[in-house]
C-alpha cells in the first residue's frame, strides 16, 4: 500500500476489505474525471469520513452528532446513501466536516454493491469552496448551490434535481468502468432513472452544437451548460428533472406513468433552448405535467 492508502486507512480505521473497495473506486474516479483530478480526489478522500450504518444505530442521530448539526438528514427510509459537508464560520475562519453515510453494506466481491458509494463520491468531486457573504455561508456541489448559517445548518439549496441527474450520469459512467459496462441502473429501483435517461439525451443534444462537449470535465462542463442555457434555463431544466424524479418515484410505487409526456416536455425545452429568445417568453408551466401531492 502506498503512503496515501496507509494514512487513509489509519485516519478512519477502515477495514482491509473496505480499503480494497476504496482503491478500486478511486482508480475508476481518476479514470473517469481525468488525471488532472487525481490530487483533488485523493485529498477529498482524506477529508470525508465514510460510515456504514450499524444495525442498532439511529441514522439521523449518528449523522447529527458527527456533524454537530441536528437536522432531519434522512427524511425517507428509502435513501441508501447521504453525503454532506457542513461549513462552520468562527473568528474569520471557515472549517468544515464531511460525511458519507451508507445504509446498505458493501460486499467487496460484488462490485455492483459499490454504486451508492460511487454516487456520493461523485457529488464530492464536484464540490466548490465555501465563502462567506453577509451573514451566510455559500457553497456548491456541481450544479447545486447551498446556503448555510454560521453553525452549518442548511438554509436553502437550489438546482438539486439537476445535480442529481448530472451526478447519476457520472455514477453510471464510473460504475461502467468498474463493471466492464455491465451496470444496469434500470434494475436498481432508482428514483433517478428517468433523470439519467434525459440527462444523457441532453448531453447528446449539446454535442450536436459542440462535438467536444464533455460533461465529465467538471468545471468546464458546468460553466458551458450555464452559459448555453443561462441561469434561468438551468432553473427550468431543474424543474424538468423534479418531474422526472416524481414520475420515477410514482412508477417505483406501482403507479402507471405516461413517459411520453416527459418526452414531449423535454422536446419543447431543448427546441426552445435552441432558439434562445423563445424560452424567455415561453410559459413552460403550461406544458408541465401537473402532479397531485405524493401520498
Ligand atoms: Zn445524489
Amino acid at each position: 500500500m502506498s503512503d496515501f492508502y496507509i494514512s487513509l486507512k489509519n485516519k478512519y480505521n477502515y477495514s482491509d476489505d473496505f480499503m480494497i473497495v476504496l482503491q478500486r473506486v478511486i482508480d475508476a474516479l481518476i479514470k473517469y474525471y481525468g488525471e488532472s483530478f487525481r490530487k483533488r480526489i485523493l485529498s477529498m478522500m482524506l477529508d470525508v469520513n465514510i460510515h456504514v450504518k450499524e444495525s442498532f444505530e439511529d441514522s439521523n442521530l449518528y449523522i447529527s452528532e458527527f456533524l454537530g448539526v441536528y437536522e432531519n438528514h434522512l427524511p425517507y427510509d428509502t435513501i441508501f446513501g447521504y453525503a454532506t459537508t457542513r461549513p462552520f464560520y468562527k473568528n474569520g475562519v471557515i472549517n468544515s466536516k464531511s460525511i458519507i453515510y451508507l445504509t446498505e453494506k458493501i460486499d467487496v466481491d460484488d462490485v455492483m454493491s459499490y454504486s451508492v458509494l460511487v454516487h456520493e463520491l461523485c457529488h464530492f468531486v464536484k464540490q466548490t469552496p465555501f465563502y462567506v457573504s453577509r451573514d451566510k455561508i455559500y457553497g456548491g456541489t456541481g450544479l447545486q448551490t447551498e446556503v448555510y448559517n454560521f453553525d452549518g445548518c442548511l438554509i436553502e439549496k437550489f438546482n438539486t434535481s439537476f445535480e442529481e441527474a448530472s451526478n447519476t450520469f457520472d455514477e453510471v459512467n464510473v460504475m461502467n468502468i468498474l463493471t466492464d459496462f455491465k451496470y444496469d441502473l434500470s434494475s436498481k429501483n432508482s428514483n433517478y432513472y428517468f433523470s439519467y435517461e434525459f440527462f444523457s439525451d441532453l448531453v447528446d443534444y449539446m454535442r450536436k452544437f459542440d462535438q467536444n462537449f464533455q460533461f465529465n470535465i467538471i468545471d468546464k462542463g458546468i460553466s458551458y451548460l450555464i452559459s448555453t442555457f443561462s441561469s434561468y434555463g438551468v432553473q427550468v431544466l431543474n424543474y424538468f428533472f423534479d418531474m422526472c424524479i416524481e414520475m420515477n418515484y410514482r412508477m417505483n410505487n406501482g403507479k402507471v406513468v405516461d413517459k411520453n409526456k416527459l418526452y414531449e416536455t423535454f422536446y419543447v425545452l431543448t427546441e426552445s433552448f435552441n432558439r434562445k429568445n423563445l424560452y424567455e417568453k415561453y410559459d413552460f408551466s403550461c406544458n408541465m405535467i401537473k402532479f397531485e401531492k405524493i401520498d
